[in-house]
């Protein structure tokens, strides 16, 4: 049996920047995961000699936490960022629309943009604009708006069809992976103030211009082994037991998997929230988690034999698309063009075959890329993540729990815990680095120092 002063389950990046911090604290640290490599949620796969990533994955530049990280694990160069915000919006017969933002000041930032916003007639834009305002005076950390569903606060003010389609579906349903009607008033508050009104750049955006698996997965692995992380990979943990300790009214933690038994004064649990009961001891959290529920998120990415536009990234409303990448660099593509199809809250897409999804998706590209029809499909790939996040709807932030648990020595994070933010990469991190600083404190006061070193002698 092998013993450290703290263990990581789980290396998606709540896991990696919660290792990352406890090694940096000085701690011994031993990071285990299921999988073959790291990353998590963010991976990248083979196929027909393109790199493809299991979604398309965005970030805002007020992802500061994310972006912190991407630096620290030496990659911060391999993302592209926007200098300024701006989504073409497209739609079936219609202009396209832009949604750019200007200089500033925040939030003025922004009125030009809606000002023409092409979709909307004046009165919606006028009526969206007044919704904008009021969102501003609420408060993304006031738990009472976690009960209110953003569709009845729709309701509240007065916001058309449309205005729910082509502005506030657009925005929530890829950010809190969640119809804009059913996202909790807490999260849309969240991403619409600081992911966008309460500072001029907040929303500028940024994606990877190399597979995730390299900018995360990869990069973490050195990172980490640097660090002095002890990193064991394809290690999936079965159960993680607290003992009391010889002598002490502190418990140790026994951790369990096919390597054998590792033990340790503290265990973060980074893994995803419907997998945690099943390995820690009953009542050590909170049974709200089973309400907490997922969401799913398909991507579809279709290979064609040439160019078929130019748009790099777009929102599309009245299409079953929800929002269009250009691929190709990141998949590794010579010629002709990879387009990936990012579609969120995407129960309806879960059934069916791959070609029939497929179809569906190149007769709707059809409908906003007319050189679709002249070209050749070389390859099309359906990823469909079923628990690809928890369900951002109302009430949920009363499930999410904190990084401690009922039973000292034993931590959470996630993407799916109290982040403040929804299931994103800079919730993740953040909740890494609640773990850990949750861990250092406990571990660095009177009693909990002593057990950690009762642990290192006892194994
Ligand atoms: C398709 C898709 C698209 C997305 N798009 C975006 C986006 O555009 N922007 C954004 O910010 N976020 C996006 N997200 C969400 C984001 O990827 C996640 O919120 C984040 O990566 C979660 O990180 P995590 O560390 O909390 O959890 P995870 O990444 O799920 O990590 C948990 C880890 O625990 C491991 N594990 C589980 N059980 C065990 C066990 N018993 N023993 C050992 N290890 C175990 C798992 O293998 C996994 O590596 C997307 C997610 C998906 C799936």
């Amino acid at each position: 049996m092998n013993s450290t002063d703290a263990v990581v389950v789980g290396g998606g990046l709540a896991g990696i920047t919660a290792a990352l911090d406890l090694a940096d604290a000085g701690l011994s640290v031993v990071l285990l995961e299921r999988k073959g490599s790291l990353g998590g949620a963010t991976y990248s796969f083979r196929r027909n000699g393109l790199t493809f990533d299991n979604g398309q994955h965005v970030f805002l530049r007020s992802c500061t936490s994310y972006r912190r990280l991407l630096d620290r694990l030496g990659v911060g160069k391999k993302v592209e960022l926007q200098d300024r915000l701006e989504i073409q919006v497209l739609r079936p017969g219609g202009r396209p629309a832009l949604l750019r933002r200007s200089l500033g000041p925040a939030p003025l930032h922004l009125v030009g943009s809606l000002a023409r916003y092409s979709p909307l007639t004046v009165q919606d834009r006028l009526s969206v604009a007044n919704a904008f305002r009021a969102i501003r005076r609420l408060d993304p950390d006031d738990h009472a708006l976690d009960a209110v569903a953003f569709g009845a606060w729709m309701d509240s003010q007065c916001q058309s069809r449309e205005a729910r389609e082509a502005v506030w579906d657009l925005l929530l349903r890829a950010t809190c992976n969640i119809s804009a009607e059913e996202c909790s008033l807490q999260n849309a508050t969240r991403v619409v103030r600081t992911g966008l009104l309460d500072s001029v750049d907040a929303g500028d955006i940024g994606w990877s211009g190399v597979p995730l698996a390299e900018l995360h997965g990869g990069a973490a692995q050195s990172a980490l082994s640097t660090a002095g992380v002890e990193v064991r990979s394809g290690w999936e943990v079965s159960s993680v037991q607290g003992r009391p300790a010889a002598g002490s009214k502190d418990r140790r933690w026994l951790v369990d998997g096919p390597g054998g038994r590792i033990a340790s004064a503290a265990v973060v649990m980074s893994v995803p929230h419907w997998s945690l009961a099943a390995l820690v001891p009953p009542a050590t959290v909170p049974p709200s988690l089973d309400s907490l529920g997922t969401s799913p998120i398909v991507n579809v990415q279709v290979v064609f034999d040439r160019r078929v536009t130019d748009v790099e990234m777009a929102a599309v409303v009245h299409s079953p698309l929800q929002w269009v990448f250009d691929r190709s660099r990141a998949v590794g593509l010579a010629e002709g063009q990879c387009i990936g199809v990012s579609l969120s809250g995407a129960e309806e897409w879960l059934g069916g075959r791959p070609q029939t999804v497929v179809s569906t998706v190149l007769a709707a590209l059809g409908e906003i890329f007319g050189k679709v029809s002249q070209a050749r499909v070389t390859d099309a790939v359906v990823t469909r993540e079923r628990f690809a996040t928890f369900r951002a709807s109302a009430g949920s932030g009363a499930l999410r729990p904190g990084p401690r648990t009922s039973a000292p020595g034993l931590y959470l994070s996630g993407a799916w815990t109290a982040t403040g933010w929804p299931a994103t990469m800079e919730g993740a991190v953040l909740s890494g680095h609640a773990a850990a600083s949750c861990v250092v404190a406990d571990l660095s006061s009177k009693g909990n120092a002593e057990l950690a070193d009762q642990s290192t002698r006892a194994f």
